[in-house]
């Protein structure tokens, strides 16, 4: 049967503090609901499921919930009474993966980096190399047409640490036809190729524009 929905699935601020990963978000948004010609094609082609504020009662911390959980550690196994917006998200996503008129083709979390430069990502590692390589074309993709993005800074990883990410958990629960990512973008600044001076990010300069890049 070929499955008729095509879904793109993006959550930003699990961890509450990193408010360029809201700046994303909005550019999302603000483009997808544009009459810019592929926000068009894609509204028509695919279904943007979006969470802007994974952690809503976090805001005054950085990473965690006003109960103290990382909400990002807790994808496995989140508890209705203790991480409600991360049980009904992974619901919603696992409800979606079962329904075979479904096609889920990315997650994205989208978060803020507090020490690293440039936007970049963090992917899965697979056993099957195919899978991996074809994981890999994404972020080449946005290396090609974001001067802001860093492909040397991406990297692929299984570390015990990061079991209980979205990214991580997602990555071993959809299909092989899905594609799951971290997407950071730093809270300061970016260098491009061949520059000396780093370029700071800005609410409605840089980041927004980071976005528009990244779906072109
Ligand atoms: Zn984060």
């Amino acid at each position: 049967m070929t499955r008729e929905k095509r879904v793109v699935f993006l959550t930003a601020r699990v961890h509450p503090g990193e408010s360029p990963a809201s700046f994303i978000c909005q550019g999302v948004i603000d483009f997808l609901v544009s009459q810019h010609p592929i926000a068009q094609v894609l509204r028509d082609h695919v279904i943007f499921k979006i969470v802007p504020m994974l952690n809503p009662d976090g805001v005054s911390y950085l990473l965690n919930s006003l109960m103290g959980f990382d909400l990002n550690r807790h994808w496995q196994d989140p508890s209705p009474w203790a991480h409600p917006t991360l049980h009904a998200v992974k619901q919603l996503i696992v409800q979606m993966n079962q329904d075979p008129k479904v096609s889920l083709e990315f997650y994205i979390d989208v978060h803020a980096h507090s020490t690293m430069m440039n936007g970049f990502m963090y992917g899965n590692v697979f056993e099957e190399e195919e899978r991996g390589q074809r994981q890999a074309v994404f972020p080449q993709l946005l290396c090609q047409n974001a001067p802001d993005f860093s492909l040397s800074s991406t990297s692929f990883n299984r570390d015990m640490v990061k079991a209980g990410t979205g990214r991580r958990f997602l990555g071993g629960l959809l299909d092989d036809t899905s594609y799951c990512y971290t997407l950071e973008v730093s809270f300061y600044s970016y260098m491009t190729a061949g520059s000396t001076s780093p370029v700071p990010y800005t609410e409605d300069g840089c980041i927004l524009s980071f976005l528009l890049h990244l779906i072109k």
